[in-house]
């Protein structure tokens, strides 16, 4: 499908811009619609569930910055906890009260004992597998094919995400001595998992996952998978080490742990308890987390970690997130996949709606995507032409075949409108490409 950005010149134009300054014009390369082609819309300003790019067009956000905004833009509780911590001061390099309150609220909802505090969802995974190696003596570690622990260099080998995007098996720059003690398996595949663990005993340090995968497309565990790795963790002394940055706080309350009560002995967090800052943590068991300096030997540091105005807004996002907010996300993410399936159904091409709790994503494939495999052998093809009929019908999605639909509560029955309106042309135009 040829793409014009005829309805998108500011955007356009400030592309071009960019790009003679950014690398590719964007801060993160899944923004630059690389695998749907076209320009990428520059943001304005958000509300609700709403989008307004720099040439004024309304969308439908199906993004939500990739997972953070559950709420929604702007809700009025986490701008005021934002403008009221910033009035007090930006940052301190000393500790506040604000991060023990935010600490304890993770605890008191999910598995960990102790949590610390830092800047992304990489920094989180990057320290604890640092963590995993440094409390265990052990240096291998096991991730899975499709999923994406952020650029960690040791975990971007068949990573998700952006790397399954523009079809990168891992990253110049990686030296094989970062990445000869990570072993890739499929996921979902538990034997698989027990064949390594009986091939280097005493050697892994740890298996880490997303808790339910949402960057080769939402692709929830199998049942007894997750059970399972916990299982052979612990026969084989291994840390689990549960990537939530993209389920915690979203799919439930206590994140995918709340869903299928599995619990790492450590878990990552990043996204929705930021509340849209720069914000992320790992916790876990605390005779591991005691391992960490200043308590232990095991190094991790950051000059805005805990940052005061990014600790209000992800307190303010999470006290903000009652019963009545998760509701409504099981309920959005239900209409949503069924108005995009009834849409597919009726123009007679082969897909898959899934979900992996709130997360939705489309496959084009006749039987459910297990894996990343599975998810590779889809007809990606389609997906340009299904994202740039919603795109230019108001409705934003995720530039990538390869990535999962956030939902937000702030969805309402105009929104949907518009999505009702926008999917019959998208199916259309998916089973014309
Ligand atoms: N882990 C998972 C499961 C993620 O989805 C992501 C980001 N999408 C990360 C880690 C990395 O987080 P960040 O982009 O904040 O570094």
């Amino acid at each position: 499908m040829t793409v014009t950005s005829h309805d998108a010149p500011r955007s356009a134009q400030l592309f071009d811009r960019a790009s003679s300054v950014i690398p590719g014009g964007v801060n993160s390369p899944v923004r630059a619609f690389g695998s749907v082609g076209g320009t990428p819309r520059f943001i304005a300003s958000a509300k609700g569930s709403t989008l307004t790019d720099v040439d004024g067009k309304d969308y439908v956000d199906l993004v939500c910055s990739w997972g953070p905004m559950i709420l929604g833009h702007a809700h009025p509780a986490v701008v005021e906890a934002v403008r009221s911590a910033a009035l007090g001061g930006l940052s301190f390099g000393a500790p506040t009260e604000g991060e023990i309150e935010l600490a304890e609220l993770i605890v008191d909802r999910t598995s960990v004992e102790q949590v610390r505090l830092v800047n992304s969802g990489t920094e989180a995974t990057m320290s604890a597998v640092r963590l995993a190696r440094g409390f265990s003596g052990r240096t291998k570690i096991v991730k899975f094919a499709g999923c994406y622990h952020g650029h960690v260099d040791a975990l971007l080998a068949e990573a998700g995400s952006g790397l399954a995007t523009f079809a990168l098996p891992t990253s110049p720059g990686v030296t094989g001595a970062q990445s000869s003690d990570t072993i890739v398996l499929p996921y979902n595949d538990l034997a698989a998992v027990e064949q390594v663990f009986a091939a280097n005993p005493g050697e892994i340090a740890c298996v880490i996952t997303e808790a339910a995968a949402g960057n080769m497309g939402a692709v929830a565990p199998l049942p007894g998978f997750n059970e399972g790795l916990r299982r052979l963790c612990t026969e084989h002394g291994a840390l689990l080490v549960m990537d939530e940055v993209m389920t915690g706080f979203r799919v439930s309350r206590s994140g995918w742990y709340g869903v299928d009560g599995v619990a790492g002995d450590l878990t990552t967090f990043g996204k929705v308890m930021s509340g849209g800052l720069p914000a992320a943590a790992f916790g876990g068991r605390a005779d591991v987390m005691g391992h960490l300096a200043p308590a232990g030997p095991v190094y991790q540091a950051g000059t805005l970690s805990g940052n005061p105005v990014a600790v209000a807004a992800g307190l303010a996002s999470l006290k903000a997130a009652d019963q009545d907010v998760y509701d409504a996300l099981e309920r959005n993410a239900a209409t949503l996949g069924r108005l995009l399936g009834d849409a597919l159904h009726a123009a007679g091409v082969r897909h898959q709606v899934q979900f992996a709790g709130t997360m939705v994503s489309v496959f084009f494939a006749d039987r459910p995507v297990t894996n990343y495999a599975e998810a590779k052998a889809s007809d990606t093809w389609r997906y340009p032409a299904f994202f740039h009929t919603l795109l230019s019908r108001g409705v934003y999605a995720p530039p990538s075949a390869f990535e999962a639909w956030f939902v937000s509560a702030a969805l309402d029955d105009a929104a949907f409108d518009r999505i009702a309106e926008a999917a019959p042309a998208a199916a259309a135009a998916a089973a014309a490409a």
